[in-house]
């Protein structure tokens, strides 16, 4: 049902909400009826921010609910170049990237199509970490290095994907703003301390940018993201208002979250005195209520909050695993979940070690564990003089390195072969499996032709 604004909503922030049907007509409608572009001039810098969490040169893997669209992006550009303006860069920054690593970068934007809208189109496409940072003060306790492309844009174009996150709820607008800060700064933000920790931190990135406007890409969606172990719907819907915290608050309805159990929002909204309850709000296009469907978004643990709710069903013993909290980064974030992938593995009826696990920037031993493995710098700083420790097991790096992984794994009587760790990212391709007879999950939605 298409719902239309009414004449006393005029002081209300706008989002629109669309059905997405067919290239370039629906995202010219969400953007028509949001009037996004209404400020934009020809002579308007813009810099576009897609979503593009993961990728892996190895091996072709789900990017549904995980990556922007480039169908989105390349009628974002069209509708832009329709304007007058010549000025566009896509920017992303890979999360393992350094400028090593940019090949990984340069294949992600060649298998996305970005050479041919550069050659379409003349825009210019960019990985943040070949490029400077900005160190700025956006309220948090360290100076953030924020893209400086960035923050030179009069504009920037935010496209998340509509999609949960495991520590954040949902990632949208505001989340997807952490890839155009360095990775130093990204460990800080994922913060120990209980006020200005993640959410706050998250709540503040776009403090320092002249403007931002929102498209939600929401052609798929994904529970249990941020990542491609998610489970990803085919939904077509697309979000754009000029206003972020209103985008990111609809956007979160869709998904079925109530933007309350949202810390990060919730911070952003007391930032800018708003209400929670969507009452400053003007919704057009379609009906918020019809559209939203419920996503999980949290990993279950058992009731003490110490082992996997999966690992507590077949009955691990012997093993205290405690819940990942929002102070453990992308990169441990990531190690943790091929840790849990390889314990689970391992069990095979006899009770562990008493072996406890620990990550992130907060955790404490408990006492009476006979090893305790300390994943990560933040973890060995924080923990390694502990009295309630026995046995330690440190894996120091940051992030660690796979070998301290594969060492300190057989200190607790778990071996890995080390071609496991040569092969994981063609891993990556058995996900695509879940995909497998389902005709609604289709790969030209990642093509420029
Ligand atoms: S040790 Fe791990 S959690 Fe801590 S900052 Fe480094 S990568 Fe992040």
């Amino acid at each position: 049902m298409l719902i239309m604004k009414k004449s006393k909503d005029v002081n209300k922030s706008i989002v629109s909400i669309v059905k997405y049907e067919k290239p370039l007509e629906s995202v010219r409608k969400v953007v028509e009826l949001s009037k996004l572009f209404e400020s934009i001039t020809k002579d308007t810098k813009v810099f576009i921010k897609p979503n593009i969490v993961y990728w892996n040169q190895h091996t072709n893997f789900p990017k549904w609910g995980v990556i922007t669209t480039s169908r989105v992006i390349e009628d974002t550009i069209i509708l832009l170049k329709e304007q007058g303006i010549n000025d566009i860069m896509i920017g992303e920054g890979f999360r393992i990237g350094e400028t090593k690593d940019n090949d990984l970068a340069l294949d992600a934007f060649e298998k996305l199509g970005f050479n041919l809208l550069k050659k379409k189109y003349n825009i210019k496409f960019i990985n943040t970490f070949t490029r400077p940072f900005k160190k700025i003060d956006i309220g948090c306790d360290f100076e953030v290095d924020f893209s400086s492309d960035a923050l030179a844009a009069d504009v920037v174009i935010d496209i998340p994907v509509l999609k949960t996150h495991a520590q954040a709820v949902s990632s949208l607008g505001f989340k997807n703003l952490l890839g155009l800060t360095h990775n130093e700064s990204r460990k800080k933000i994922h913060s120990a301390d209980p006020i200005k920790d993640l959410h706050f931190n998250l709540a503040h990135l776009p403090n320092k940018l002249k403007k931002v406007l929102t498209i939600i890409d929401g052609i798929y969606t994904l529970e249990r993201g941020p990542a491609i172990d998610g489970k990803a719907h085919r939904k077509d819907i697309l979000v754009a208002s000029t206003d972020m915290l209103s985008a990111d608050m609809v956007g979160t309805k869709l998904l079925g979250i109530e933007p309350s159990e949202v810390p990060l929002l919730v911070q952003a909204a007391k930032d800018r005195h708003r209400p929670m309850d969507l009452s400053d709000i003007t919704i057009v296009g379609e009906n918020l209520e019809e559209l939203a469907s419920h996503h999980e978004w949290d990993f279950i643990y058992n009731d003490a909050g110490d082992l996997p709710l999966p690992f507590q069903r077949i009955g691990v013993k012997g093993l205290k695993y405690q819940k990942y909290d929002a102070s453990l980064c992308t990169h441990c974030s990531g190690i943790n979940g091929v840790l849990l992938t390889f314990i689970k593995n391992a069990w095979k009826g006899e009770p562990f070690d008493n072996i406890e696990v620990l990550n992130g920037k907060i955790m404490e031993p408990t006492p009476g564990m006979n090893k305790t493995v300390l994943l990560g710098k933040c973890q060995y700083d924080k923990n390694k003089d502990h009295p309630d420790i026995n046995v330690m097991i440190p894996i120091k790096g940051c992030p660690p390195s796979m070998e301290d992984v594969r060492k300190a794994f057989s200190q607790i009587g778990i071996e890995i072969n080390p071609m496991i760790f040569k092969n994981m990212d063609k891993g990556a391709g058995f996900l695509m499996r879940k995909y497998k007879g389902k005709p609604e999950f289709e790969e030209k939605f990642f093509q420029i032709n």
